[in-house]
């Protein structure tokens, strides 16, 4: 049977600590898939914030979303167009350290422009900005693509990243399969639940 595909583990993680009425970030809306699954969790009550830098992203979002809509059960969904390494400014003052659960889907758009992917930069400070987000015992999960040019070089810098956080601050693990190096991986990070 195998094991859980890597984005089906990410979303089983958030799944877990997740309850309706909470608040969650897609810190990278792309096609919308994840953050319709995240507001599926999170109903009515709960907020979705989802970042992407492309609007056309934001828009193929907003559409897979409308299905939630015409059901009532959409969140309170603030599609931001913004440098998720921004986060911070655009999540309401009042909504940090509230947050249970970020998700991160790196690299490009599927069907979109192949030039425009995640940058390692940009990505460490919001790697950084989401667990400053979380509340105690939330999650953050990051699904890393080495098998495109520069996938391979910013998911070694994730990997760095989580292994030099202090353990006060969060627990890391990855979930990768070791006989596919190119194959996407998943990096997640519990913080500290006091
Ligand atoms: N590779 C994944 C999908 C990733 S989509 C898959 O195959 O399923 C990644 C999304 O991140 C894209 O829509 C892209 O526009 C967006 N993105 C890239 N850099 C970003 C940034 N700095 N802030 C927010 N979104 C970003």
């Amino acid at each position: 049977m195998g094991f859980l595909s890597v984005l089906s583990t990410a979303h089983k993680w958030i799944a877990e600590r997740t309850r309706p009425g909470d608040i969650v970030i897609d810190a990278t809306a792309g096609g919308g898939v994840d953050a319709l699954a995240l507001a599926e969790l999170v109903g009515p009550k709960g907020i979705l914030y989802a970042f992407d830098i492309q609007g056309d992203a934001l828009e193929r979002t907003g559409r897979r979303l409308s299905a939630l809509e015409l059901q009532g059960r959409l969140p309170d969904v603030r599609l931001t167009l913004a440098n998720h390494a921004e986060m911070k400014r655009h999540v309401a003052g009042g909504d940090a350290g509230r947050i249970a659960a970020v998700m991160f889907n790196l690299g490009y758009l599927p069907g979109g422009d192949p030039s425009v992917i995640t940058e390692p930069e940009s990505t460490l400070r919001a790697l950084d900005s989401a667990l400053s987000l979380l509340r105690p015992g939330g999650i953050m999960t990051c699904v890393l693509y080495p098998g495109h040019p520069g996938g391979d070089a910013e998911a070694a810098a994730v990997e760095a990243w989580a292994a030099s956080l202090p353990q006060s601050a969060g627990q890391a693990v990855l979930y990768r399969q070791p006989q596919r190096e190119a194959a996407p991986y998943l990096i997640a990070v519990e913080r500290g639940k006091s």
